[in-house]
């Protein structure tokens, strides 16, 4: 059975990003007979704020979107992050790492689809130090899993290229773990057959199927959809002003949620909006 999830983040409300992004994942469930899960990625320090996990789920019914079993959020399974975290050290596949954001980027000698890649000042550490981040060694990881390749839905078979990211943190000073880990691992644990998100995060996926290779897990398809562009030519963002849905929830009347998203499902992008394709990330 097709199975698909909705994962926000609730360090800021939802906009229409977020909106198209559900719809996406919801009608790609119902169209298949299938489920359409909801996962509160709450585990961000400081920047989570509980609150709005509420919110997110009166955005979503007012859109007229229906959701399966009970949501997930990633803060009740720091435990399970812990236990995955721990396997990879057994294995010897992670180290601590004590580097400040300043140091690596001064330290950095090329830039991945995340920025500034680590330059393994720490690579080969085998103490504990209390409070370090964990990186997962790039290369020892791929030695162990060989090439890697994965489907999406809309651009076909991929070649795995995830050395472009270098070491990658997967669990955080601030945080129990890292997108990388969490997302990987809850895919996994709510039978998520296919995983679709916004073409911002096409890239990382690397990453994801090298750590399902490392942890056997079974290897879902992808659907990365295009992104809902802004006037300024760059990836909808509260930050950059984009309005909530929350607040466009509370100013219309409760049927223009559904009378939204139809519009969303027809390609009918508000005023002023593009959807982009683009695979790239627009920062
Ligand atoms: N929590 C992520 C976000 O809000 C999405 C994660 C995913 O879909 O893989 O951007």
């Amino acid at each position: 059975m097709l199975r698909t999830r909705f994962a926000p983040s609730p360090n800021g409300p939802l906009h229409l990003g977020h909106a198209y992004a559900a719809v996406v994942a919801h009608d790609l469930a119902r169209a298949a007979g299938g489920a359409f899960l909801v996962r509160i990625e709450d585990i961000d320090g400081a920047r989570s704020l509980p609150a709005l996990a509420a919110e997110f789920l009166a955005d979503l019914a007012w859109l007229g979107l229906t959701w399966d079993e009970a949501v997930v959020h990633q803060s009740a399974r720091l435990p399970r992050y812990a236990a995955a975290a721990e396997h990879l050290r057994a294995l010897g596949l992670l180290y601590p790492c004590t580097c400040t954001r300043t140091e690596v980027l001064a330290a950095s000698r090329a830039t991945g689809p995340d920025g500034p890649v680590y330059p393994g000042t720490c690579r080969g550490r085998t103490d504990r130090p209390a409070g370090a981040a964990w990186r997962l060694d790039m290369a020892a990881a791929l030695a162990r899993t060989g090439p890697l390749s994965w489907d999406d839905a809309l651009a076909g078979r991929q070649l795995a290229r995830p050395e472009r990211f270098g070491d990658v943190v997967l669990v955080r000073k601030d945080a129990p773990a890292s997108y990388h880990l969490a997302v990987t691992l809850d895919d996994a644990a709510q039978g998520i057959s296919l995983v679709t998100r916004g073409a911002d995060l096409f890239a990382a996926t690397d990453v994801h199927r090298l750590l399902q290779a490392l942890l056997d897990l079974p290897v879902p398809r992808w659907h990365h959809h295009g992104l809902l562009i802004g006037a300024d030519g760059r990836k909808l963002a509260k930050r950059r002003g984009a309005p909530a849905l929350a607040d466009l929830r509370r100013a219309a009347g409760p049927t223009d949620g559904l009378a939204l998203a139809n519009s969303l499902r027809k390609g009918q992008i508000p005023a002023g909006l593009t959807l982009a394709p683009s695979l790239e990330d627009t920062p």
